[in-house]
């Protein structure tokens, strides 16, 4: 090794020796004269070891020596001194000399030099490794001590005499504040004081080598937290280091313990809660298969849970008709198709929906009860999927009540058949259907033919059994699937879903034709009763209910023009047809403004003497671009609308006023003959409207006929009697129009204040012998009521004589007349002169 040597020696031979010595052994040899120069030195470069004689100018060895100690210089310095001087020796080695050289006078301790100064460096060296050593082992230390502090456990060291030699911080706050200093040294056993606790010395000393006693000790004790383990102290070959004793760390848990409670104690909640939950719960893996059932599922279907658990699938509880009915309900629903299977009754919970589904689970002896199930998924800690929990009720109950009011709410009181709120829901499952699967569907309008004539001429009741007798006819005539709805009244919907071709749905119509046909007995009754069938197709003739419904309509009426009793199938040139209608709706509200609605006036001939003793007001309207419409064209759609009502009032006004001027004209008492609606009949001030027109006009009231048709009466209405009671005590006349041919019988003449029957034109038959018999029964009775009787439509002579003889005085027909424009009449009637004319028409 070359140490690097600071050499101070004043002695110039002597210095010259040593240096030329050292240098030969290896040494680097700095020389200077004396200490001062030696500390300059110092301050300049680093050396291994200094060699200075004790006699010097300026500064000693001795000096030297402190002045480096001063400066904590860490290096090593060998002072050379003659023999005699011990004292100094002795001095020097106590304040910090490494070493020392007694210079003889013989000059053997040049030998020395060299040895003592490869010693003192190669001490000086290891103590400088050892103090690094000890820095590294205190920082270690200091570490070790405060991860042991930081730790959320107790951990101490003992000794084998069972002594504290380390503790943590951890352990010493378990005790009392203060008593942390006092813990090192104590006997384990000694800490029970501390603890304060009684148990015996025993148990705990002797027994303490044992792995957990110490553990089972504090565990007696009060505190929650508890835990031991005590292992001999190892080192890192895991081989027992003697004399250590143990190391023991306690962990509380009492956290760890109380969680443990509460889960056990949720767990025992969760178990009561099943056990007396009224719901049936059932837990199930991915796959369906049952791993765990309530005891109120083992009562509801009548199973032990030994009986399904591991062993089958949920999907035993369910029907099968019912799993593939959903599946399509499902695959209509989400417009993609869906599999009857276990995936499709865990998809709206797989979808993170909770939502009650209704089913009807299988019993185990088969029989069925309908539930309620709500499906959630079970999932892990970490989120996964690991199968499903199905809560099921009972809801017989429920549903049987649910079932009642849906069915109210759905369904036809008298018929039973869903309603118009119950065939919008079908009609679109329906539609969806179609739009689905591509095939078609049928709906057909149904309505029965002259069933109000039945309805007012026998009464509700029988025109009530008679619509239920139509109502399971249609249903007999029709597949399950296929839906027989009552719109109202006497007009049926029949939805046929699912057909391929027209000519299929027109085999039904014609079956339901010849089926509802069939005579019908009701009480006493022999009815018949006919349908009209509008039939239209989707997606042909529509992709909407609306539409569809529409279109069949349209179909209906046209069946109905063509003579009823069949079916008619809707086509685009009908929806012009109704387009029509609707333009001439437009048109008569046009025309009605702009007064383009005229008045004629048919006259009244008095057979005997063949004068015109009145008129009957008939409506014209002549449009420049619809040409002539007739009266039944128009007047049956202004009733739908009401318009009917403007119409008539109007119509009461004109004949009043132009009556009265006719009046005044020739000077007979005419008397005016206005058709009234049924509908303006229900207007409760419709005796003020006739008051008003009366009054406007000046025409007197018994000049003024109204005509009312027979329905009206046969509808038994208290309304109308109170009504025609009113209009007879204003004084005006009342008709029976188109006398015969509703059902009325003539027993409501006696009831109801009529003073004219007005026969109608059918029964003018001249070749058919019951048309006599019924004109002379109609004019006998008339007669014996006090009744006047008017024969319309009469067009020939046979008619008037026929009419006549049944003693028939007044006819009203194209034979004598056609309904004329007021100032077409004048020519035809006598002139008087104006004060009698005015006369006249005062009375
Ligand atoms: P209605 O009350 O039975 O009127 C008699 C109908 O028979 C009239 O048809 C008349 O022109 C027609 N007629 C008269 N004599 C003969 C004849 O010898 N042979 C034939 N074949 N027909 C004859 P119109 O004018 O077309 O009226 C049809 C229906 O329109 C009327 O039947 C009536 O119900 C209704 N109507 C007409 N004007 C009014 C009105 O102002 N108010 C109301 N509410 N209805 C009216
Ligand atoms: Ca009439
Ligand atoms: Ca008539």
């Amino acid at each position: 090794m070359n140490w690097n040597v600071l050499y101070a020696e004043d002695d110039r031979v002597q210095s010259a020796i040593v240096l030329s010595l050292l240098q030969q052994d290896g040494f680097t040899v700095t020389h200077v004269e004396n200490g001062k120069a030696a500390l300059a030195a110092l301050s300049g470069q680093s050396y291994d070891v200094i060699l200075t004689d004790q006699y010097m100018p300026q500064m000693s060895g001795f000096e030297l020596l402190s002045e480096v100690r001063k400066r904590e210089l860490d290096i090593p310095l060998i002072l050379m001194t003659s023999t005699q001087d011990m004292q100094l020796v002795f001095a020097a080695v106590r304040a910090g000399a490494a070493d020392f050289i007694s210079k003889d006078l013989n000059g053997q301790y040049l030998e020395l030099i060299a040895p003592v100064l490869v010693r003192s460096c190669e001490r000086h060296q290891l103590q400088a490794r050892l103090r690094q050593h000890a820095a590294r082992l205190e920082q270690e230390k200091n570490l070790c001590y405060k991860t042991l502090d930081a730790m959320e456990e107790g951990v101490i060291v003992i000794n084998e005499d069972l002594c504290i030699t380390y503790h943590n911080s951890y352990f010493s706050a378990l005790f009392p504040s203060g008593t942390e200093g006092c813990l090192l040294g104590k006997r384990v056993a000694a800490l029970i004081a501390l603890f304060n606790r009684q148990v015996e010395r025993e148990q705990t000393d002797g027994a303490l080598l044992d792995e957990g006693a110490f553990c089972r000790w504090l565990k007696s004790g009060a505190g929650s937290w508890e835990m031991v383990v005590g292992t001999r102290i190892l080192d890192v070959k895991k081989v027992e280091v003697a004399g250590t004793g143990f190391a023991v760390a306690l962990a509380d848990i009492s956290q760890r313990k109380e969680a443990e409670q509460a889960l056990i104690r949720a767990h025992q909640l969760t178990q009561s809660i099943i056990d007396h939950s009224p719901f049936s719960i059932v837990a199930t893996d991915l796959n369906g298969i049952i791993v765990a059932v309530s005891p109120a599922l083992e009562r509801m279907l009548d199973y032990h849970k030994d009986e399904l658990v591991q062993q089958r699938s949920v999907l035993m509880f369910h029907d099968e008709a019912e799993l593939i009915r959903c599946a399509q309900t499902l695959s209509d629903e989400l417009d993609r198709d869906i599999d009857p299977n276990f995936d499709m009754l865990v998809l709206p919970a797989r979808n993170g929906e909770v939502r009650g589904q209704d089913w009807n689970y299988t019993r185990k002896d088969g029989t069925r009860v309908p539930v309620n199930v709500t499906v959630t998924t079970l999932r892990d800690h970490d989120g996964r999927l690991t199968g499903y929990l199905w809560v099921a009720y009972d809801v017989t109950a429920q549903r049987q009540a649910a079932e009642r009011i849906q069915h109210v709410a759905h369904h036809d009181a008298l018929t039973g058949l869903p309603n118009r709120t119950l065939l919008q829901d079908r009609l679109e499952t329906a539609l969806r259907r179609v739009r689905r699967t591509g095939r078609k569907m049928g709906v057909l309008v149904l309505d029965l033919d002259h069933f109000k004539r039945i309805n007012d001429s026998l009464g509700h009741v029988v025109g009530d059994e008679l619509l239920k007798t139509v109502a399971t006819r249609l249903v007999v005539a029709v597949r399950d699937s296929d839906t027989v709805c009552r719109m109202g009244g006497d007009e049926f919907v029949v939805i046929l879903p699912d057909v391929h071709l027209r000519q299929d749905v027109e085999r039904i119509c014609l079956k339901i034709l010849e089926s509802v046909a069939r005579p019908v007995q009701v009480g006493l009754n022999t009815l018949t009763v006919t349908p009209s069938i509008g039939l239209s197709m989707a997606p042909d003739d529509g992709d909407n209910e609306a539409d569809l419904l529409k279109h069949a309509d349209i179909a209906m009426y046209r069946a109905k023009q063509s003579g009823r009793n069949g079916y008619s199938v809707f086509c685009q040139e009908m929806a012009q047809v109704n387009h029509d209608e609707m333009m001439i709706e437009q048109a008569l509200h046009h025309a009605f403004h702009h007064r383009r609605l005229k008045l004629h006036y048919q006259p009244r001939v008095d057979v005997e003497t063949r004068r015109v003793n009145g008129f009957e007001a008939l409506i014209r309207w002549h449009d420049p671009v619809h040409g002539t419409i007739a009266p039944d064209r128009f007047i049956p759609m202004a009733e739908t609308t009401g318009y009917i009502l403007s119409l008539g009032a109007w119509a009461l006004q004109q004949a009043c006023r132009d009556i009265r001027t006719l009046r005044e004209q020739h000077g007979v008492a005419f008397r005016v003959s206005v058709n009234v609606s049924p509908r303006q009949l229900e207007q409760p001030d419709f005796v003020d409207t006739v008051r008003n027109a009366l009054q406007a006009s000046g025409l007197p009231p018994q000049a003024l006929e109204l005509e009312i048709t027979e329905g009206v009466l046969a509808a038994e209405s208290g309304a109308v009697l109170t009504m025609l009671n009113a209009l007879h005590d204003l004084g005006v006349v009342l008709a029976i129009d188109d006398f015969g041919t509703g059902y009325c019988s003539l027993a409501y003449l006696a009831q109801y204040p009529i003073d004219v029957i007005k026969i109608d034109r059918s029964f003018l038959d001249v070749g058919h012998t019951c048309c006599r018999a019924i004109v002379g029964a109609i004019t006998s009775i008339a007669e014996e009521l006090g009744l006047e009787v008017v024969a319309e439509g009469v067009e020939t002579q046979d008619q008037i004589e026929l009419v006549r003889d049944r003693g028939c005085r007044v006819v009203q027909g194209y034979y004598f007349y056609e309904a004329l424009a007021l100032e077409d009449l004048t020519p035809l009637l006598p002139n008087v002169s104006r004060d009698v004319a005015r006369k006249l028409a005062m009375h």
